[in-house]
Order: C-alpha cells, then sequence, then structure tokens
C-alpha cells in the first residue's frame, strides 16, 4: 500500500517554527506581511521573537505592542495564542497561530513582576542569557559563571505561571544549573547538535541528553554558521536533526529555524556589536538562513532516511505541542 504523502502529513498534524525573527525597529512594519509565507509553505504555529538582550528591555514593548495590534488588524489570517486550544481553532479556521518569544532575561529589567506580564502579552518562552552574562546566568560565549539566585527566582516563576524555560545561546554550566533547578521540561529552542558542527552556539551530547530527561525539546536551527560552513541544504540540515534523533528518540527533536525577514537588519547587528557576534565564529553579512519554504524537502529527506509518519509528525510540530500541553496554562 502506498504510504500517505509528506504533504498529507503536514496538512493533518501542527507544524510548529519555534523561533522566527521579525525586525525589532518598530517603523519596519511593512515585514509583517511576508508571516504569510510560513502559513503558504505548511506551518500552523510560528513563535516571532519580540527581544533579545542587546537590544534593551524598552525596546520589547514597542514590538510586542505592534505585532499584537497588526495581528488583530489581520485577524482574518492570523490568530495570537495563548493556549493549546486556541493554536486548534487557528488550524481549523484557517489561519496561522502565532506566539511570541524573548531572547534573554535582561528583557525584565531586574523585575520579577514582568514574567507574568509578558505571559499575558503572549510570550511563551523565554531563553535566560543571550551569549553574554547577564543577571540571570551566563551566555555560551562569555565566562559563565553558573546560574545566579536572580535566575532561579525567575525559573520558579516560569514554572509556576507556565512560560517555557529555555536555554538557547545559554552558556554550558548555566544550562546545567537551569535544567536541574527547573520542576517543567526545559527547551533547547533553537540549537544544532556541537557533534555534527563545533559552534559555541552548538550544544554537546550530554545536554542534549539532560534536555530530554526533563522531556523537553531541541528545536533545529537553520542558520548557516550553526549548521556548519554556511550551508543550508537540506542534507546538513537533516544531519543535525538525525544525529539527535539517534541520541535520545524522536520525541525530543522540532524546528525552530530562526529566519530572520529583514537580512539588513541582521547584518547591522553582526556588525554593531562584534562581541556578540564575532566574526571568527562565522557571523557575517553572507550568513545564509534555512527558509520556511524549505520544509517539504527537509520532510521528504526525513522519510528518505527511513522516518516513520509518526516521527515525521513529532518533529513538524507534535513535539512542540506536546510541551505546550505539558507546560502552558489553559486559559
Ligand atoms: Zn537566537
Amino acid at each position: 500500500m502506498d504510504r500517505i504523502s509528506v504533504e498529507q502529513i503536514l496538512g493533518d498534524s501542527i507544524v510548529w517554527d519555534n523561533h522566527a525573527c521579525m525586525p525589532l525597529r518598530p517603523e519596519d512594519d511593512h515585514f509583517l506581511p511576508q508571516l504569510e509565507r510560513y502559513y503558504k509553505a505548511g506551518f500552523d504555529v510560528v513563535c516571532l521573537n519580540i527581544g533579545f538582550d542587546p537590544v534593551g528591555w524598552q525596546n520589547t514593548f514597542p514590538m510586542v505592542s505592534l505585532f499584537r495590534r497588526w495581528i488583530g488588524l489581520n485577524s482574518d489570517k492570523y490568530l495570537q495564542v495563548n493556549s493549546v486550544s486556541e493554536i486548534r481553532l487557528a488550524k481549523k479556521t484557517g489561519r496561522l497561530a502565532i506566539c511570541f518569544d524573548i531572547e534573554g532575561g535582561s528583557a525584565l529589567n531586574g523585575d520579577i513582576n514582568l514574567v507574568q506580564l509578558y505571559y499575558d502579552l503572549g510570550v511563551r518562552w523565554m531563553l535566560m542569557a543571550y551569549n553574554k552574562n547577564n543577571i540571570l546566568a551566563g551566555g555560551c560565549q562569555d565566562e559563565d559563571t553558573g546560574l545566579t539566585e536572580f535566575g532561579r527566582q525567575v525559573i520558579d516563576e516560569m514554572n509556576r505561571i507556565g512560560m517555557v524555560v529555555c536555554c538557547s545561546h545559554t552558556g554550558y554550566r548555566s544550562a546545567m544549573d537551569i535544567m536541574e533547578h527547573s520542576q517543567k521540561p526545559v527547551i533547547f529552542s533553537h540549537s544544532n547538535a556541537a557533534a555534527v558542527w563545533s559552534h559555541p552556539r552548538n550544544i554537546g551530547d550530554d545536554l542534549i541528553r539532560v534536555c530530554a530527561e526533563t522531556g523537553g525539546v531541541i528545536g533545529i536551527n537553520g542558520l548557516g554558521p550553526f549548521l556548519g560552513n554556511n550551508d543550508i541544504s537540506t542534507e546538513n540540515f537533516i544531519r543535525h536533526a538525525d544525529h539527535i534523533v539517534q541520541l535520545v528518540g524522536p520525541d525530543h527533536v522540532g524546528i525552530a529555524l530562526d529566519y530572520v525577514f529583514d537580512q539588513e537588519e541582521l547584518a547591522d547587528f553582526i556588525d554593531q556589536n562584534p562581541d556578540v557576534f564575532p566574526p571568527e565564529e562565522g557571523y557575517s553579512t553572507g550568513l545564509k538562513m534555512v527558509p520556511p519554504e524549505q520544509l517539504i524537502d527537509i520532510m521528504r529527506g526525513l522519510r528518505k532516511l527511513g522516518y516513520s509518519d509518526s516521527d515525521l509528525r513529532l518533529i513538524a510540530g507534535e513535539n512542540h505541542m506536546r510541551l505546550a500541553k505539558t507546560v502552558w496554562k489553559e486559559n
């Protein structure tokens, strides 16, 4: 009997990209209609970044306000989702579900009360430190001094209210501290396997195993320097996914392309912050990234490797969905 097509599998599963980057300049809202590319490529859910440590905490509120208003004005195509049932509603009504994430706890400005506020605004995961140390934890491109007391309090608060704790961009020691401290599953929202390509942003097998033990998910990142050699081929992308599956099984791998819509803005960030994006680590203005339209090819490639239909569904988004069911609060 013929197997059902990859398109059919994607059509009847929840397909989820856990990290995409719109411009973080409120005046660049003309990029927002490009979110339609995700929907056309077969995605049901996309998690949009609203800030990261280097841009400063004051910027996150204008960004999330802009995104929320724009989604509201375009509610025929998009739905800002707060719960698993709203994700199902978005799919049922033919709309792209959007939630938010924050890359780095500096967005709290040292105030634990903001965790709940961000959650209420739709932020569903936050990572602790973005490449450099901050008041919560150590970064992966810094002298990591571990999770701080404030970092512990923030994790307790995230666990309490339903925000997923993420260790991408965080240093090794802090990541281990975070996974030990959290009472809920922890993710590496967008991190690749260091065993496939050595890079400070990629994670070793021990971190992958501990993440899986928490019940977490590792999202495969589509940026060339992390995939290796700036090679964004489907083959190279799958190498990272397959390494993690061989190590901990298909229940712990997802997709988080990290696609940046405004590549000029990315080039500016890279140029202006060489300590956060050191050129010797492959950060350059010629950085390539896997576009959302490559999803179908990635799924076909996994199938060719012998992955079952159920494995494809897990990786395409059902693993992220499980996390949401486990950690988010159903409102
Ligand atoms: Zn990132």
